[in-house]
């Protein structure tokens, strides 16, 4: 998707601070972090929404759920504690159409989310 700025920073075209990358998965800091911690956790494929995942993805998105975790241990997030989010569409405030896991730690976080 040549117009996406995630797909974008998957191919390194645009320039991110890269924290993660294997074959799958490319995690980088969030240029307008919401926490002391806020990293996005994105896979190299081009998938607008979670509403276009299918079965198939279900090891990747599992993949970037398992990369949260490794990173929360990596940024000692993993005792205090963290957040983990998809945004999905208008009402889910998805600004980017390339999936996304955003990681949010390092303050306490409210409940419900605004
Ligand atoms: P969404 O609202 O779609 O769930 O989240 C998109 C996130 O991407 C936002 O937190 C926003 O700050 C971040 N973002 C948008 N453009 C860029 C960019 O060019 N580079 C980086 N590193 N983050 C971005
Ligand atoms: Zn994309």
């Amino acid at each position: 998707m040549p117009d996406c700025i995630f797909c974008q920073i998957a191919s390194k075209q645009l320039s991110a601070h890269i924290t993660y990358e294997d074959k799958q998965v490319i995690a980088f800091n969030d240029i307008d972090p919401q926490a002391p911690v806020h990293q996005l956790i994105i896979p190299k494929q081009h998938i607008s929404t979670l509403n276009d995942i299918t079965s198939e993805s279900i090891p990747l998105i599992g993949h970037m759920v398992k990369v949260a975790s490794e990173l929360a241990h990596e940024f000692n997030l993993n005792e205090s504690g963290y957040r983990t989010v998809f945004n999905c569409n208008a009402n889910g405030g998805q600004m980017v159409f390339h999936i996304h896991l955003h990681l949010l730690g390092g303050r306490q976080m409210s409940w419900p989310p605004g």
